[in-house]
């Protein structure tokens, strides 16, 4: 394995590619179908270094990769200590987890930047001051921010650091459940950010990574698994749709609707009906009712779907000229999508009661209807 040293820019290795966010939890492993020119993986979890190491030197993986060892799961920013490093060796220890990340097989370095809470301007500043003493070419600064800082109030102050710092940098949103579903305006500022500042990344996210590589994203990177689409703040749990614990089952990306749905009410859902089919690879024509099961090869099945399902909407829009074309084509393919779903949900004997059938996201929605800008 050949390490690459400080000094390779991380830019021009990102550029244009919608990694595969990974929980460091599972056996390395290589995923169908993915153009090696259009992504990469993040490994992320307790372990991300050593299942890394193991996905260069075991599976022979050559491709694009990240280490996000997560600290801002455990770990919050403060104005003194920004990263989770001890403040008196702040700098050299930073720079040693940058050494360790390539060393371990990292196409490019993730600062350790611990979660950024709501309106905290000191700790966010605190990110740029820290951030602007590296003095390496190698370095994303990750941003693990409260969604909140996307809201009105804050989004200047937000745009205006991440300006300031001379890395490229990787924006993860915290909050539970959807963070661009919290408010309305999420998503319009969220496209703002990338439009306004140079060199951003969206890591760890679902279908927004489109909508931000549509609108000129460094790179992106989408959750495999339901719990790396989006990060919870430090002090909280997750907290799942349901009570207790009990079996999980995959969520699966519905390719004409364009939304994620949990295997049991598309199991319900197409209860009385013919199910939605795909595709692609791994479904081939089969209906997409059929993972309301909790073993792991119906989850590794999912899985599969899923990637190969949005692996072709970012094969399509690398097909578009950036710019005016990419945004015009991503924003007909969501129109296409919403308005899908009265349709569908006719089909299925749902038309009558929308509140049972299939509910437009509301970021797809804003993603479908937000203004075009050249
Ligand atoms: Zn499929």
């Amino acid at each position: 394995m050949k390490t690459l040293d400080h000094t390779v820019a991380a830019v021009p290795l990102l550029q244009g590619r919608v990694l595969l966010h990974e929980q460091a939890r599972n056996i390395p492993r290589p995923r169908p179908a993915l153009d090696d020119g259009l992504s990469g993986v993040v490994m992320t979890g307790a372990n991300a270094d050593a299942r890394a190491f193991q996905l260069r030197t075991d599976v022979g993986y050559q491709g694009t990769l990240l280490i996000d060892s997560a600290v801002y799961t455990t770990y919050t920013a403060t104005a003194e200590e920004p990263f989770m490093a001890p403040p008196d060796e702040l700098f050299g220890a930073v720079n040693d987890s940058l050494t360790f990340q390539k060393a371990r097989g990292a196409t490019a370095a993730l600062t350790p930047t611990g979660y950024i809470p709501p309106a905290n301007s000191r700790a966010l500043k605190a990110v740029l001051r820290e951030a602007n003493r590296i003095e390496r070419a190698d370095t994303l600064v990750s941003l693990p921010i409260d969604v909140t800082w996307l809201n009105r109030d804050n989004i200047g102050q937000l745009i205006a650091v991440c300006a300031k710092i001379r890395h490229p940098k990787a924006v993860i949103l915290f909050r539970q459940f959807d963070p661009l579903e919290q408010t309305k305006d999420v998503p319009a500022n969220l496209r703002r950010l990338f439009t306004e500042v140079e060199h951003m990344s969206l890591l760890r996210t679902d279908l927004a990574a489109l909508d931000v590589m549509a609108h000129g994203a460094l790179c992106a990177g989408i959750g495999v698994q339901s719990s790396l689409r989006h990060a919870i703040p430090p002090d909280e749990k997750a907290q799942i749709g349901k009570r207790g614990g009990g079996p999980t089952y995959p969520h699966v990306l519905m390719p004409q609707l364009m939304c994620f749905k949990g295997a049991e009410s598309l199991s319900t859902l197409y209860a009385n009906a013919d199910p939605a089919t795909c595709d692609c690879e791994e479904c081939g024509g089969r209906g997409l009712d059929r993972f309301f099961l909790s073993d792991g090869d119906t989850r590794r099945e999912a899985d599969s779907h899923n990637i190969l399902t949005w692996g072709e909407w970012v094969s399509d829009m690398a097909g578009y000229q950036p710019g005016i074309e990419r945004k015009t084509r991503w924003r007909n393919k969501c129109a296409a999508a919403v308005d899908r779903y009265a349709l569908e949900n006719q089909r299925i004997g749902l038309g009558a009661s929308p509140r049972s059938g299939f509910q437009v996201p509301a970021p797809l929605k804003a993603w479908a209807t937000l203004p075009v800008t050249p």
